[in-house]
């Protein structure tokens, strides 16, 4: 995708002396008493705004923080926290500024956090004159937040639309480059796997793959569904029986293209859904009706893994067991290792994959590790995210 690079603007000296506006995903979890638990956003940002230092720009940093409501501030909703968290990152000072919509006091060489832009109305709905007064404070617009990249909101959408420059900042151009590599053009075969339990959502992206993937890996509560499609019985497994016409169909237009959705040969059974619960591994055909799959068996982890192992190229999407139970971890394990053993480029997303790959600290061999939970599951839709679209079209001049 055709997009301006604010690293490439930063190496051709065009960001020194500029204002330049950066939307951040600063997103962070916090606890009752308001401090991060957990600051990989905040880290994962700071690259873009010492490039803009170190280009010798005048910097604006925001983002937003949880669902305030517009127009009304409430402590719990500030970045203060995240202004003194940034400012230890980054080595210094980071001065909170609230009210900035009218304008902001910043000069070349300093940094500043806007307050929670979800604070200012209009900023949901993309409104326009919002959007033009966020377009004056800056001489060049970087998004830099992939995880609200499926929004058209004002500080994604609207500013970009009618700022002076618009770009995408480091974490926004790898994510796009990331996707593209694993979808556009992507070294055959071309496997992924979805799995997990957000079945419906999941559906219309298996939908979307079926068109140029090579082998579509299901697991989870997609495979129960898949094999209720098969007609394999699956008790009192997670599934939606109303959808497996839908599983039919992507099994159809697969088969069609000369590509498969191998369906589980063995599977891993317990009768409650417990960490404790005793587990039983049979064959796909022997589920009773009181059992719950809750992996995938170790025969079917072997064959997945054995054609992980020889992809081209691997989009991994949701863990394909309960893999939160040791018991029934195995498939997601293997898998996991399997991917990390390949030399494929793999691309993988989602909040509990993104726990998994953690769990069994394969983070340095996965080739690309997605960020936007929601945003990323849009692209693998097929759908075009809004903040990519505007960055292209004002990119084509
Ligand atoms: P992601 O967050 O990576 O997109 P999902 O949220 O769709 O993934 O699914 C992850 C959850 O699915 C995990 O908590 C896991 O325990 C659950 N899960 C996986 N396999 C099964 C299964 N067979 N039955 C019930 N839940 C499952
Ligand atoms: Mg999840």
């Amino acid at each position: 995708m055709n997009v301006l690079r604010f690293s490439d603007l930063c190496a051709q000296g065009k960001a020194a002396g500029q204002r330049v506006f950066i939307r951040a995903d600063l997103n962070v979890p916090q606890d009752d008493s308001g401090a991060i638990t957990e600051d990989t956003r905040i880290r994962a940002s700071v690259p873009c705004v010492q490039m803009a230092l170190d280009a010798g720009a005048a910097v604006m940093v925001t983002s937003h923080l949880g669902r305030p409501k517009e127009g009304e501030f409430k402590p719990e909703d500030s970045l203060a926290p995240v202004a003194r968290r940034l400012g230890e990152l980054l080595g210094r000072e980071v001065p909170l500024v609230s009210d900035w919509v009218d304008g902001v006091d910043v000069k070349p060489g300093q940094v500043v956090l806007l307050e929670n832009c979800r604070l200012n109305k209009g900023e949901k709905k993309n409104d326009e004159a919002l959007a033009k007064k966020l377009a004056a404070l800056t001489d060049i617009y970087v998004n830099d937040a992939f995880g609200t990249a499926h929004r058209a909101e004002a500080t994604t959408y609207g500013i970009a639309q009618f700022a002076k420059v618009a770009c995408a900042g480091p974490l926004l151009a790898a994510e796009i480059d990331a996707i593209t590599k694993a979808l556009a053009s992507p070294k055959r075969p071309l496997v992924a796997i979805v799995a997990g339990s957000k079945v419906s959502t999941k559906l219309t992206i298996l939908q979307s793959l079926a068109k140029n993937v090579d082998q579509l890996i299901v697991g989870g509560g997609i495979a129960n569904t898949f094999m209720l499609a098969a007609g394999l019985k699956i008790g009192k497994s997670l599934a939606e029986a109303d959808l497996v016409g839908e599983a039919t169909a992507v099994i159809e237009a697969m088969r069609a293209r000369g590509a498969a959705v191998p369906i589980p040969v063995d599977v891993v059974t317990a009768k409650n859904f417990a960490a404790d619960a005793p587990a039983t591994t049979k064959a796909a055909d022997a589920v009773e009706d009181d059992d719950l799959i809750l992996d995938i068996g170790p025969k079917t982890a072997e064959l997945l893994a054995a054609q992980l192992r020889e992809a081209g190229t691997i989009v991994w999407n949701g863990p394909v067991g309960v893999f939160e139970f040791d018991a029934f971890a195995h498939g997601t394990e293997t898998i996991a290792r399997a991917i990390a053993d390949s030399s494929a480029f793999s691309i993988a997303g989602g909040g509990d994959t993104l726990a998994a790959i953690a769990k069994y600290g394969i983070e340095k061999q996965v080739g690309y590790i997605s960020t936007g939970g929601g945003a990323f599951l849009e692209v693998l839709e097929g759908k075009q995210l809004p903040a990519f679209e505007i960055l292209a079209k004002r990119a084509a001049g």
